[in-house]
């Protein structure tokens, strides 16, 4: 079963092509000239949006994802603007960081969305993972991407970028979405 994956970087589509069995679900990247705006107000409204739009424009089923950190203390920030908080991973951090200063509540989400469009631009699936943990002082562990080093997990006693990637892939917001998602595709094509 084809899916288009409403993205043009094949990083994207190496991670999520390890949740989901490649003799099954075989991922295809988006034509590069294909650009979606993501106008929507949410991380679920952006991940439809790109399906949708992707799917209806080629024809073909396609699957999008949206995530982002959403820190309680800076009202759900950066959230949406979570890719777009700083120029690299370390501007963004460091931005995250003084913003939140020695503030005590550190309590922040990871979440991700995900959605899956027919052919005619129609919602099929979507669900959302949410991850929850806290902002540290400072970047603890080389692992992962984005803002890893500074999520702790207290249950686990790691950050994102501590852990083997196998358990990040597990526990995080991507594989709590996975989870809800995959059963229910089977069960669509089934
Ligand atoms: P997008 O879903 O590709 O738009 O990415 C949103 C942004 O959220 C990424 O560029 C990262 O900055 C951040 N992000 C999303 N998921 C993770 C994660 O698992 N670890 C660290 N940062 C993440």
């Amino acid at each position: 079963m084809k899916l288009i994956i409403a993205t043009s970087n094949p990083g994207k589509l190496k991670e999520m092509q390890e949740y989901m069995l490649k003799d099954i679900w075989e991922l295809q990247l988006k034509p590069e000239t294909l650009e979606i705006e993501e106008t929507g107000q949410n991380f679920t409204e952006n991940a439809c949006l790109k399906a949708s739009q992707v799917a209806k424009i080629l024809g073909e089923w396609a699957i999008a994802d949206d995530s982002g950190l959403a820190v309680d203390a800076l009202d759900g920030a950066p959230g949406l603007y979570s890719a777009r908080y700083g120029k690299t991973d370390h501007d963004r951090i460091t931005r995250l960081l003084s913003e939140l200063g020695d503030n005590p509540n550190r309590l922040a989400q990871f979440i991700c969305a995900i959605a899956i469009a027919r052919p005619d631009g129609t919602i099929a699936l979507q669900t959302e993972g949410i991850c929850q943990g806290k902002i540290l002082y400072q970047p603890m562990g080389t692992g992962g991407f984005g803002y890893d080093p500074i999520f702790y997990v207290p249950q686990l006693a790691q950050t994102f970028a501590q852990m083997p990637p196998e358990v990040k892939r597990e526990i995080s917001h991507r594989g709590q979405a996975f989870k809800q998602l995959l059963p229910q595709l089977e069960k669509m094509f089934n």
